[in-house]
C-alpha cells in the first residue's frame, strides 16, 4: 500500500480531468483511500503523452520514450498497480553528441518502457477505474460546496466535492478561465509559456539504418532525439521502426507545415545524421503542441482548499513521466492535510 492515511472526510467524490499518468496516479491513490473517483478524458483512451501509434507489424512510441524509476514510491506504485508485465528495463546503448560533433554515452541509469508499448502502463493503471472517455470537460461550476462539470456537448456530471485538473498548462488555464476562475487561470501564465512543442515521426526500415546507438540525442538543428523503437523489450518487428523527435525550435517554426513535408525533412535529416543509404518504406507522424516543459519551478502540485480544486501534472514536478507521478502523489498528500 502506498499511502494508508485516510483523506479529509469532506472529500468523498472527486472528478479528475485527464487520464495521463498524473490523472491515473491521482485516481489510483484516491481510490485506495476509499474516495469515489471519476476520470474524464477527451481522447479515446487513457495515457495522454504515454502514447503509441499503431503501425504495420505493431506499434511505435511517439510520445514518452522511456522513464526513470528513481523513487521507491514510484517503484512500489508501478509494481502494485501496473504490474510486472506492463513494463521492463530497456537495456540499450544511448549516446549524445557534443557541440564538437563527438559522441558520448549517456550516464548509466536504468531506463524503463511499457511492454509491448508505452500505453501498456496506462492501460494497466486504468483497469477498474471509472473513466468517461471522449469527454472533453469545458466548464466547472460551483454550487455551494460542490462542483458540476460540463463537457463540450453540454452534458453535466456531478456533483463532486473536489476537482483535480491534470491537463497540460494551456488546456488547464483555458478550463479555469472558462469556469470563471480567472485568478487561478492567471497563475498558469508562466507554465503555459514554458511548454515546448514536438513533431514526432516513426519511420520503418527493412534493414538497419545504423548500428551505433539505439537511442541518440544529436546536436542538430532539426533532430532532438532518435531511437530504434524495435530495440525496446517486447517489440517484435521484422525490420526496425525508428522514432524521430524534432527540436522544440524546429517544431515551433514548422507548427503549420503539412505532415508530409515534415516527415520528408526529418527523415532526410536522419539519413544525413546516420549516413543511411536507404529510405524508410513507411512513415507516420504526430504533432505535439504540448510536449515538454522547459525547466521551471517545481512546486509539486497546486491545491486550493477553499475552492476544492487541485492541479497536478509533469509540468509541476520537473516534467517527464516520473514527475507526473510525483506531482499526483504530492497533490493527494496536500489534500489529505486539509
Ligand atoms: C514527444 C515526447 C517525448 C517525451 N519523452 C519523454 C521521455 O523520454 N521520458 C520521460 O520521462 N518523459 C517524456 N515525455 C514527457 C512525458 O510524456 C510526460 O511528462 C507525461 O506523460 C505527462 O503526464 P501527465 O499526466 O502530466 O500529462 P498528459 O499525459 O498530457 O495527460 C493529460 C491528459 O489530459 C487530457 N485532457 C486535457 N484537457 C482535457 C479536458 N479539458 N477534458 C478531458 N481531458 C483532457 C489529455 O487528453 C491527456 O490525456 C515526452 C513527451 C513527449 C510529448
Amino acid at each position: 500500500m502506498i499511502n494508508q492515511k485516510s483523506q479529509s472526510s469532506d472529500i468523498r467524490r472527486v472528478a479528475v480531468v485527464g487520464s495521463g499518468l498524473a490523472g491515473l496516479s491521482a485516481a489510483r491513490l484516491l481510490t485506495q483511500q476509499g474516495t469515489s473517483v471519476t476520470l474524464f478524458e477527451k481522447s479515446r483512451g487513457p495515457g495522454g503523452r504515454l502514447a503509441a501509434k499503431r503501425v504495420t507489424g505493431g506499434s511505435a512510441d511517439v510520445g514518452a520514450q522511456y522513464f526513470t524509476i528513481r523513487s521507491p514510491e514510484f517503484s512500489r506504485f508501478l509494481h502494485e498497480y501496473a504490474g510486472e508485465a506492463a513494463f521492463a528495463a530497456w537495456e540499450a546503448r544511448f549516446g549524445y553528441q557534443q557541440p564538437d560533433g563527438r559522441w558520448q554515452a549517456f550516464p548509466e541509469e536504468p531506463r524503463y518502457v511499457g511492454t509491448p508499448r508505452m500505453t501498456a502502463i496506462s492501460r494497466a493503471l486504468a483497469s477498474g477505474l471509472e473513466i468517461q472517455a471522449e469527454t472533453r470537460i469545458a466548464e466547472l461550476a460551483r454550487t455551494d460546496t460542490q462542483w458540476t462539470l460540463t463537457d463540450t456537448a453540454g452534458q453535466p456530471y456531478g456533483p463532486f466535492d473536489a476537482v483535480i485538473i491534470t491537463a497540460p498548462p494551456a488546456q488547464a488555464r483555458d478550463l479555469l478561465a472558462d469556469s470563471t476562475l480567472p485568478d487561478l487561470a492567471q497563475q498558469l501564465n508562466g507554465p503555459v509559456s514554458a511548454i515546448l512543442p514536438c513533431w514526432a515521426v516513426a519511420a520503418y526500415y527493412e534493414t538497419p539504418p545504423t548500428d551505433t546507438f539505439e537511442g541518440m540525442r544529436p546536436n542538430h538543428d532539426i533532430l532532438y532525439w532518435v531511437a530504434n523503437n524495435s530495440s525496446k523489450p517486447g517489440r517484435d518487428d521484422k525490420g526496425q521502426w525508428w522514432v524521430l523527435h524534432a527540436t522544440p525550435q524546429w517544431s515551433a517554426d514548422n507548427e503549420h507545415t503539412p505532415a508530409e513535408e515534415v516527415m520528408g525533412s526529418m527523415v532526410a535529416a536522419f539519413q544525413e545524421l546516420t549516413g543511411a543509404q536507404h529510405a524508410p518504406v513507411e512513415t507516420v507522424s504526430h504533432r505535439w503542441l504540448y510536449a515538454r516543459s522547459a525547466d521551471s519551478d517545481r512546486p509539486g502540485c497546486l491545491w486550493f482548499p477553499d475552492d476544492g480544486i487541485g492541479l497536478a501534472g509533469d509540468w509541476l514536478a520537473g516534467g517527464r513521466v516520473e514527475g507526473a507521478f510525483d506531482s499526483a502523489r504530492s497533490l493527494i498528500n496536500a489534500m489529505n492535510r486539509v
